[in-house]
């Protein structure tokens, strides 16, 4: 290992080679000849530059990293004309959509301000989050497609850092996220690798459990929710690791703890309310509350925040509905922390929550997942967007409703029912 002789971080950078090491080989499972697209922020560059020694120890062909920079990402809500946000860099993402169809690996450092367009004029960022999403959409498919292997990890950027840690002087607060993206990534363990084995065989067994069941529906009573979730025909639970269509096992989220499958995008019925805010495009919504009918919202409100939920809600017709449901047990390292993150790679691990838009097909059985008609067919969810928001506590009770109609308790108190 070379030294980076300019580095003055608060935080031991020790820790970075660690987190580099179980990106590439756990996350990504990066494999000999493999080239890699790596998007981060210009902060994040002692995380990315170990990333790429990584890549290239374990055999990558080319590592491509695309840099972003908060700042420079206002200019354009700044200056930039109503009608330039109709515009995305199309070419971009159908370049990446042609290199993940090529076996181009991808990688996402997360690392940005997550309130960045606080107090930017909410129908400018819808208009500039539409025309994203849109342009965007080839290389999304591929990824929630499973067509490559992905891995998202984070770094800790210091206006995310005073987000989390408002009290804190900026080098504390870098030094405080940094310890606890760590901690909850597994990488303050000797053993990292080992660690990760150890909690992936956890995972494992949950959802080999609720594939046993084969649930027909959830049922979520908590405070605020009293809510069924049909599942989806021929669902199957996922959870960390996931083999994608190029054959290779990786493991997409650092850290998880979910297990999560399709819902029925018209089989929900009931009220839901958020238990944690949601960032959504850099503004927070809170206190979240919505009515489903059929499986569509009917009803949308939110304490904060609610012209861009309800922006959000409009962005097309599969955006009323849900595309995931995952179950997390409220005693996660994420939830023990006490931390509320402002991102979601970090918040959704917190707590059983559902999503909006768009569905893994890979969260159904392979003679179902690989065909789009067979997905919608058996109540898989289509959207331009996939936005998680947690909904579980210590007061939720979730009961498995079987396909005879059998009740069995699948959380109590925000924890497993079962052992
Ligand atoms: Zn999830
Ligand atoms: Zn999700």
């Amino acid at each position: 290992m070379f030294d980076y002789p300019d580095e003055d971080l608060p935080f031991d950078t020790h820790m970075l080679d660690r987190l580099a090491e179980v990106s590439i080989r756990v996350g990504l499972n990066l494999q000999e000849g493999q080239d890699l697209i790596i998007t981060a922020s210009v902060e994040s560059l002692p995380l990315v530059r170990r990333l790429s020694a990584e890549a290239y120890k374990s055999g990558a062909g080319v590592v491509s990293t695309l840099l972003s920079d908060d700042l420079l990402s206002l200019t354009r809500y700044e200056h930039a004309s109503d009608e330039s946000l109709d515009s995305a860099p199309s070419w971009m993402f159908n370049g990446m959509a042609e290199a993940f169809d090529n076996n181009t690996a991808r990688l996402a450092v997360s690392a940005a301000n997550p309130l960045l367009l606080t107090g930017q004029d909410p129908s400018r960022v819808a208009r500039a989050g539409k025309s994203m999403s849109l342009a965007s959409k080839p290389a999304m498919e591929r990824i929630t497609n499973f067509v490559t292997n992905w891995n998202i990890i984070s770094y800790p950027g210091s206006a995310w850092a005073k987000q989390v840690f408002p009290d804190l002087e900026e080098r504390d607060a870098i030094s405080s996220l940094a310890k606890a993206i760590f901690s909850i990534s597994r990488v303050d363990n000797p053993d990292p690798i080992a660690a990760w084995e150890k909690h992936q065989q956890t995972l494992t067994s949950r959802q080999n459990w609720l594939n046993e069941k084969n649930f027909s529906a959830l049922r979520y009573s908590a405070p605020g929710t009293d809510l069924t979730i049909g599942l989806a025909k021929g669902h199957e639970w996922k959870g960390g690791a996931s083999t994608s269509k190029n054959g290779i096992t990786c493991t997409p989220n650092i850290p998880t703890e979910e297990v999560f499958t399709t819902p029925h995008s018209h089989r929900v019925d009931g009220c839901v309310r958020a238990t944690k805010p949601l960032v959504y495009r850099g503004t927070l919504i809170e206190g979240i509350e919505v009515e489903f009918e059929k499986g569509k919202i009917t009803k949308a409100r939110a304490e904060k925040g609610e012209e861009v939920f309800l922006n959000l809600l409009d962005t097309d017709e599969g955006a009323r509905r849900l595309g995931e449901v995952a179950l997390v047990p409220h005693s996660s390292p994420i939830s023990e922390s006490g931390l509320l993150f402002y991102n979601t790679l970090y918040d959704e691990n917190a707590s059983c929550h559902i999503a909006l838009g768009q569905c893994y097909s890979k969260c159904f059985r392979d003679d179902i997942g690989d065909d789009p008609e067979k997905v919608s067919e058996a109540g898989g969810n289509t959207s331009n967007i996939h936005v998680d928001w947690m909904i579980g506590s210590d007061r939720m009770d979730i009961d498995g409703v079987s396909q005879d109609g059998t009740i069995t308790p699948v959380m109590r108190n925000g924890e497993w029912a079962y052992n």
